[in-house]
């Protein structure tokens, strides 16, 4: 199988913003890059003039380095102009994280979809099954032995950490749903895989999408199976979020949460299609003629070293693409009298076997 190349036209330039700093993108919409202590370094968040205002779009995290890179900007290239509404693109705890601070700052409603408001709520408070007793259960019925278990526990609650509250009243936003900011309409585009209701905004008028961590110009986005939907099709959900966006004019300039802003989305969605199309393809090859774990398919998927952080990852990722291929048919999904799952190639005796690739191209939406 072969990739696609793609290179983003880098519309708003290759240098971001400080933290502390504006970069106007277009009117009105301004871009602000907040730091991480991850190997993910930084999250982009959008301003948007709203009348006398500014709205929000994501927080960043809650650390000191964050919070003073807001209070910089409220002074200065915000001008004192106040924050009336706060808008997460999703639960995670980069976009999340600092709402109930802002929020409470600027008397500000917060804007999220119900799945991810309440996912949210359920993780900063660690009820089960957000839980790390309960993720690790998850991860030892996909395989994970001793040595990673340990070192996914070490993690302890990572989110609870990280959004240590959140507002405890929120404004429903629903798919399709348009929000008047600033003299111009954004809709509500709802998508699912790497979060359960992943909100992105679209502006028509100006062929503007604020894309969240759907469509990022460079990394794929994480698609993970978690324990409280043990048995979701989560990879499906993202790849119909992104036959969404493939429905929007080839032209759009797209905003996303991580990286630089860009154009080119449609070769860059045919190459993310792809990519995940090769990765069906090496799972179907390795699972024919023996059954095995997502964490048997992690090496086969991901050749690099990984710390605990990145395993927790790469082991949903893996439940993620044999749940797609399960979803097909292509696969079959066993428990033992362990309760641990493994997974299969579903070969009929007799029948020839199935062309492995086609398959995978058609999980993958191609
Ligand atoms: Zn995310």
């Amino acid at each position: 199988m072969s990739f696609c190349a793609f290179e983003p036209g880098y519309f708003a330039g290759t240098a971001p913003p400080d933290p502390g700093q504006l970069h106007e993108v277009a009117p009105g919409v301004y871009w602000l890059r907040m730091p991480m202590p991850l190997a993910l370094d930084h999250i982009n968040l959008w301003l948007l003039e709203d009348g006398t205002g500014w709205t929000v779009v994501d927080c960043g995290l809650t650390t000191e380095a964050t919070r003073q890179a807001w209070e910089y900007l409220f002074t200065s290239g915000m001008k004192g102009r106040p924050i009336r509404r706060v808008i997460c693109t999703h639960m995670h705890p980069d976009h999340v994280g600092l709402a109930d601070w802002l929020c409470a700052r600027w008397e500000a409603p917060l804007l999220m979809t119900q799945g991810e408001y309440l996912s949210a709520r359920l993780l900063s408070a660690g009820l089960p099954p957000t839980d790390t007793a309960s993720m690790l259960a998850h991860f030892r019925a996909h395989g994970a032995d001793g040595i990673h278990l340990q070192e996914l526990a070490g993690r302890g609650n990572f989110y609870a950490r990280m959004v240590p509250s959140v507002p405890l009243r929120f404004q429903r936003l629903m798919h399709g749903q348009m929000l008047h900011i600033g003299g111009c309409e954004w809709q509500v585009i709802e998508g699912g895989g790497h979060s359960p209701e992943h909100a992105s905004l679209w502006c028509e008028a100006r062929e503007i999408l604020i894309a969240g961590d759907l469509l990022l110009p460079r990394i794929s986005t994480n698609v993970s199976v978690f324990p409280i939907e043990p048995e979701a099709d989560a990879l499906g959900r993202y790849l119909r979020a992104l036959a969404r966006f493939a429905q929007l004019p080839a032209a759009m300039r797209v905003l996303p949460s991580h990286g630089l802003p860009f154009t080119g989305a449609h070769a860059r969605i045919r190459q993310l299609r792809q990519h995940h199309a090769e990765r069906l393809a090496r799972v179907l090859q390795v699972c024919e003629g023996q059954a095995l774990t997502a964490a048997d398919l992690v090496p086969v998927l991901f050749k690099r070293q990984l710390d605990a952080h990145q395993l927790g990852f790469a082991l949903g990722e893996a439940i993620a693409h044999a749940h797609r291929l399960w979803a097909d048919g292509a696969l079959l999904r066993s428990i033992d009298a362990q309760g641990i799952i493994r997974f299969s190639l579903a070969q009929r005796t007799g029948e020839p076997k199935p062309d492995l690739e086609s398959l995978a191209r058609t999980a993958a939406g191609l």
